[in-house]
């Protein structure tokens, strides 16, 4: 499609476009939806084929941003960037490109903030962050605590679901993925009293902590056959899938990667084999909530541990429609989604 086709086909608000003459790159700013508020959205770097894509790209991820947002009911609006690069950068070229779209992030002045996505680690966002006040760099913090305090509430409200309370003691919990998000989450379970087993492709990562925490390891190749009550895939996107899902001796899936999903189908895999499945944009969103709260919007600690921890509530409610619906709680958890967004837009 055209980019004259794109944006004509597109439910979104507006997007912002700019070439970049010094590097050849487009930069695609997105604004999908500012009926719960500002919108919030990383931004994404990659070398694309075609600038249409990288728009296409920008447009899909910034949808992704408003249910993400009205999944957990947070007062940010979808939105996200792209550079879409024709070719790699120098370091120097790189960083001069990123200072331009800090500089095209202040114009507007507060429509949209970003953060760190695909390509665009925190230090490069402290780079974007050079130009504008509208970005959450690596001086914003850590967001793998708040992340990991989400997915241990994702965990609370799976438990209560599965076995009638809340409580983790004595739960068995496998984590796949033992970094910024699985260090922390493991010592969190660990503090409730869950059994806990550790896998990862660096086996160090998973040994060291397994011993600091009297947990079992798990080699990362059998981690969808290892029997445990909730499964946590904290590692990478696409791990649930046909082969996997077929494999897995889980009572529920709840963790913090992104797009765990491969395709929609797989929530049907997963309810049809009746694990208990948590949305990721909901297990996940503690992160996206802390930094944010903190440095844009004005809340104190305490108010964003509160609002982390109420993705538990958020979770239980979305299960236990998906329980009456006899579906998978992703369902529930994007008309959740649709209704607070009619909300927003009714409050308006
Ligand atoms: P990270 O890079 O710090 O850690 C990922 C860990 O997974 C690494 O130790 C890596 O060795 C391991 N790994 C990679 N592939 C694996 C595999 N196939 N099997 C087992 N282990 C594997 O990443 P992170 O920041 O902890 O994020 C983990 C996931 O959560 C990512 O999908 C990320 O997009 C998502 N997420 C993170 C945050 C956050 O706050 N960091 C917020 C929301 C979502």
């Amino acid at each position: 499609m055209s980019i004259d086709e794109l944006i004509r086909s597109w439910d979104g608000e507006f997007v912002v476009s700019s070439f970049d003459r010094a590097t050849g790159a487009w930069i695609f700013i997105a604004i999908h939806s500012t009926r719960l508020g500002q919108p919030l959205g990383g931004t994404r770097m990659k070398v694309y084929d075609a600038p249409e894509e990288g728009l296409r790209d920008a447009q899909r991820l910034a949808e992704g941003m408003t249910y993400k947002w009205a999944g957990i009911d947070f007062p940010l609006g979808g939105g996200k960037a792209v550079i879409a690069l024709s070719r790699p950068l120098d370091e120097g070229e790189r960083d001069r490109l990123l200072e331009r779209h800090g500089a095209l992030i202040e114009k507007l002045g507060g429509a949209f903030s970003t953060g760190a996505d695909l390509g665009v680690g925190p230090e490069l966002v402290d780079v974007i962050r050079r130009n504008t006040r509208y970005a959450l760099g690596h001086s914003a913090g850590d967001p793998g605590p708040y992340t990991s305090l989400g997915v241990l509430s994702g965990c609370r409200a799976v438990a209560a679901e599965l076995f009638g309370k809340p409580g983790l003691t004595g739960r068995t919990v496998l984590i796949q993925g033992i970094g910024d998000v699985g260090v922390p989450l493991s010592r969190r379970l660990a503090q409730a009293g869950a059994k806990l087993k550790l896998s990862d492709i660096e086996v160090t990562r998973a040994r060291d902590l397994a011993a600091e925490l009297g947990a079992a390891v798990v080699a990362a190749e059998r981690a969808y056959d290892e029997p445990c009550d909730i499964f946590a895939p904290c590692a990478v996107g696409g791990v649930l899938n046909a082969d996997s899902i077929a494999r897995l001796r889980c009572k529920a899936v709840c963790g913090a990667a992104n797009n765990q999903l491969e395709s929609d189908e797989d929530a049907e895999r997963l309810h049809a084999r009746h694990i208990l499945y948590a949305p990721d944009f909901i297990a996940n969103a503690g992160g996206a909530i802390g930094l944010p709260g903190l440095e844009l919007m004005g809340m104190s600690e305490e108010e964003v541990i509160a609002s982390i921890e109420s993705i538990e509530r958020t979770l239980a409610e979305i299960f236990q429609e998906a329980r009456r619906n006899d579906e998978s709680p992703l369902h529930a958890a994007m008309r959740r989604a649709g209704r607070v967004l009619e909300r927003g837009a009714a409050a308006r």
